[in-house]
């Protein structure tokens, strides 16, 4: 059926939310939250079988309790009105379903498909073989269905020196799967291949490596803090890099976060060298300048010292040194890819947007909003993504009530233009009993099921 010309109205709305992360499901609360919403019909779609995008996908798996968000997330999906789609590709129709065709069958559509992709160190060397990118590695680690299996394996087994380069929390949790041990990890619900890899790699030496200080690296306390409470890793901290100069003394004196992350690091220059299968090397004011190798891959990394001036700004001493390596994460920020047909900003990774309305050349465009990491780029904790939630529903809500918002012109329901099996809410349920079961039968709560036809297979069953 086909409607006239009639604005949409809130206890008729019907709205897709692209992309089920965390920014994604605030933003179906959000909205089915709001006044005279009740009767509103959000469908959640993502690409992958599962929802909750890098809370499964990206949160390091020891990190049980902020895993744990996802059992919050769930239950949205128990709301009246909400919908997940999941194993639907949004694109422009070459591998998925066309967004204007999704357009037209819904009032207003919610662009939140995060950040997939990873930045580049731009130096040379970077793309031989053994240098990966944190992106493909936690990919692994979390059994992503778009990492193979076998992916990290055979690396793993023959590197015994690992160089993370990047000094925030995700180059941080790189490091601490790496020097984990077996009994470590067990407990997680990685899935038994990789738990099986970490445990028979060869990975012996690890060395973080930033550009900076230690007063300028932007993890956590609590996560630097665990690095030095592993079972069979010990930490060493060139005294020479504890030495602040006048801008990073000021930042400690300005910051609690520094000066609690400088204390720490200072711990373990003092500490007496442990005997450990593993030793996690934090180098700082080390700025690799590029990989070297061969055909097999990279044999080492080329790094300056380098300073920090008075007014902050970093740049290299000349003095340079050439360290043994088999593999090289590069951990330097994630990024956030072009949806075709929708504006986006290249140097900032983000869909242009106000207040999560999306900017097309001649201002917002009618019905397209955008929410999360694509909006704002990769930063801030899961619940910031609540807040910028709260803000584009808001935007999407006023846009309504203004009579800004087309009405969707296709009135059937939008699955049938979706192609291909789908994982509805029901589907991950049993996605989500599947991995339970699993996990119980090696005494664990979940073991995650890393392949996409098996989830598929589970959730979305063909008939
Ligand atoms: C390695 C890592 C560890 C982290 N650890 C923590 C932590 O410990 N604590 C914390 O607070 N925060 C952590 N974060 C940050 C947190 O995960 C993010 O803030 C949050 O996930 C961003 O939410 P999002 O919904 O914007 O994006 P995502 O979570 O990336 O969700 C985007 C979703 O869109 C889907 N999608 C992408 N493209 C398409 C498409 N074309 N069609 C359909 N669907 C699509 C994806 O499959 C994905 O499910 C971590 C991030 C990373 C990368």
């Amino acid at each position: 059926m086909t409607s006239a010309m009639r604005s949409a109205s809130r206890d008729d709305l019907r709205v897709a939310i692209i992309g089920a992360g965390p920014a994604g499901m605030y933003a179906a609360e959000a909205l089915l939250a709001s006044d005279h919403c009740q009767n509103a019909r959000v469908d959640v779609i993502d690409r992958l079988p599962t929802p909750f995008g890098l809370v499964r996908y990206g949160v390091a798996p020891d990190h049980v309790s902020i895993r744990s968000v996802r059992d919050t997330l769930d239950r949205i999906l128990d709301r009246p009105g909400i919908r997940f789609l999941g194993g639907v590709h949004v694109d422009d129709g070459t591998r998925g379903i066309p967004l204007d065709l999704l357009r037209a069958s819904y009032d207003a559509v919610v662009l939140t498909y995060g950040a997939s992709t990873d930045r580049s160190l731009a130096i040379p060397g970077e793309d031989l073989a053994g240098s990966i990118s944190a992106t493909e590695f936690v990919r692994w680690y979390t059994g992503h269905p778009d990492s193979r299996p076998d992916e990290f394996t055979s690396l793993l087994s023959r590197a015994s020196r690992i160089a993370v380069i990047g000094v925030g929390n995700v180059a941080v949790d790189v490091v601490r799967i790496l020097a984990k041990t077996r009994a470590e990890l067990e407990h997680t619900d990685m899935p038994e291949h990789v738990l099986a890899a970490l445990e028979e790699s060869a990975v012996r030496e690890i060395y973080l490596m930033g550009r900076r200080g230690p007063a300028e690296a932007a993890w956590t306390t609590k996560e630097l803090r665990e690095l030095g409470e592993l079972a069979d890793a010990s930490v060493r901290v060139d005294p020479r890099d504890i030495v602040l100069g006048p801008s990073s003394a000021a930042l400690v004196a300005d910051s609690k976060v520094a000066a609690r992350n400088t204390a720490v690091i200072d711990q373990w220059v003092n500490q007496e060298a442990a005997h450990c299968s593993r030793t996690i090397h934090v180098r700082f004011f080390t700025k690799p300048v590029r990989l070297e190798g061969g055909a097999h891959g990279v044999e080492s990394v080329v790094v300056e010292r380098t300073e920090i001036s008075e007014s902050g700004s970093v740049s290299g001493t000349g003095e340079f040194e050439t360290i043994p390596i088999d593999v090289v994460i590069r951990s330097v920020g994630y990024r956030g890819i072009e949806l075709p047909g929708v504006p986006f900003d290249v140097q900032r990774g983000v869909v242009p947007n106000d207040q999560g309305r999306v900017l097309g050349p001649n201002g917002p465009i009618r019905g397209l909003y955008t929410s999360g990491w694509i909006k704002r780029g990769p930063s801030g904790i899961i619940g910031t993504n609540k807040k910028d939630a709260v803000e584009t529903i808001k935007a999407l809500l006023e846009d309504l009530d203004a009579g800004h918002l087309p009405r969707r012109r296709d009135d059937s329901d939008p699955t049938s233009v979706i192609t291909g099996p789908v994982v509805d809410t029901q589907g991950w349920r049993r996605i989500d009993e599947a991995e339970k079961e699993l996990g119980a039968q090696r005494s664990r709560s979940r073991t995650t099921i890393h392949d996409r036809e098996a989830a598929l297979r589970v959730g979305a069953p063909r008939d």
